[in-house]
């Protein structure tokens, strides 16, 4: 029996993500008298997976081959599926992004097992085995109980600390074992952001809505984040309307997170908005309109014009970033 974790990369490195999902397979694996095994699929260098063990990984498998340098759905589930049989595994962690969420279905579809995404809670095992996800964008828990004996479990991002759990390294190096009849889709091209601070693993998040009124006053957010080392997010609208990309909108539908500091300038706060963001540590709240909905949600809030209040919360922060350097 073992417990295996998808350790996902991205161009050959470990997201925190990742190391959280080792994390807490390794602490069920403690609590089920089992060992941890982390799979990792890519081009990802042998001495990189091996930090996997101070995480808590007992052995590693590393899945090389070019043909898996970029994320592909089906072939990566093949591959987790078939070592999960090989490992004995009765269960398996993802991390509920965005490649977690597509191949954990399918990873559970191949085992014949149960799948529980969003996941928010160690297993309880004392009654059969439950777990805690989220439901309702956030709004409400379901404790849920799988029966089947291989359980697949996505785990929520920012949830779980990365417990640094030293294990000698156990590391097996090994090609897919599939053919060119596996790899019936390709990844033509991936472009990705560079040089700024990714959303969904900020600490901090400053994020704009509809009270900006343009992408010309986007430089308020831009060195707010600057000055606090945050990520930058913004509402739908501001996405749908071209001011911003589409990979910072936060919110039912767009990108769920959880930083330690969250600040809100003129977004209204709608419920879909809050379902993406509400989990946040600390919110901070400027708006103009004092029955601004935000506010309700809000741990500290600022009735003010944005444009009067941004420019002296930058000056305290780049004052304050000045302090620390
Ligand atoms: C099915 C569905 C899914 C959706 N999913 C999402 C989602 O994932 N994410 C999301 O964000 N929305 C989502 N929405 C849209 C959501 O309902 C809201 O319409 C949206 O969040 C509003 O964006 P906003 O707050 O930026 O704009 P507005 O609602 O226009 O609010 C602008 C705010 O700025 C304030 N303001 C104006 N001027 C200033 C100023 N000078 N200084 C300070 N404050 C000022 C105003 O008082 C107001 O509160 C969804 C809607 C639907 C129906």
């Amino acid at each position: 029996m073992s417990i295996l974790v998808f350790a996902e990369n991205t161009d050959g490195n470990f997201k925190k993500s990742t190391l959280e999902a080792v994390a807490y397979a390794a602490e069920v694996a403690k609590n089920t008298s089992t060992t941890c095994v982390a799979v990792s699929i890519g081009n990802v260098d042998d001495t990189k997976a091996e930090e996997l063990s101070k995480y808590g990984a007992d052995k590693i498998v590393n899945v090389k081959n070019d043909k898996l340098a970029t994320f592909i759905a089906e072939p990566f589930a093949k591959i987790l599926a078939n070592i999960s049989s090989q490992e004995n595994a009765s269960i398996i962690v993802v991390s509920n992004t965005y490649s977690g969420k597509s191949i954990a279905p399918k990873v559970a579809a191949k085992l014949k097992a149960g799948i529980v995404s969003g996941v928010i809670s160690y297993p309880d095992t004392t009654n059969g085995f439950k777990v805690r996800r989220t439901v309702f964008s956030g709004k409400a828990f379901a404790d849920v109980d799988i029966t089947t004996p291989i359980k697949v479990l996505a785990i929520t991002p920012n949830t779980f600390t990365t417990l640094e759990n030293n294990k000698t390294v156990n590391l097996v190096s090994t090609d897919s074992g599939l053919n060119d009849a596996d790899f019936n889709t390709t990844s033509i091209e991936v472009t990705r952001v560079t040089g700024k601070i990714v959303l969904t693993e900020a600490e901090v998040v400053i994020s704009g809505g509809r009270g900006l009124k343009g992408p010309e006053n986007w430089h308020l957010v831009e060195h707010l984040a600057e000055a606090l080392n945050a990520a930058t997010a913004c509402s739908k609208p501001v996405s749908d309307m071209d001011w911003r990309s589409h990979s910072e909108h936060v919110g039912q539908t767009g990108i769920t997170i959880k930083p330690n500091l969250y600040f809100a300038i003129g977004i209204s706060g709608a419920i879909q908005h809050l379902a993406g963001v509400s989990s946040s540590k600390v919110i901070v709240v400027i708006n103009k309109d004092p029955e601004a909905p935000f506010f309700k949600a809000a741990d500290y809030g600022i009735v003010g014009d944005a444009f009067e209040v941004m420019p002296k919360i930058i000056e305290a922060a780049k004052k304050l970033k000045a302090q620390h350097a």
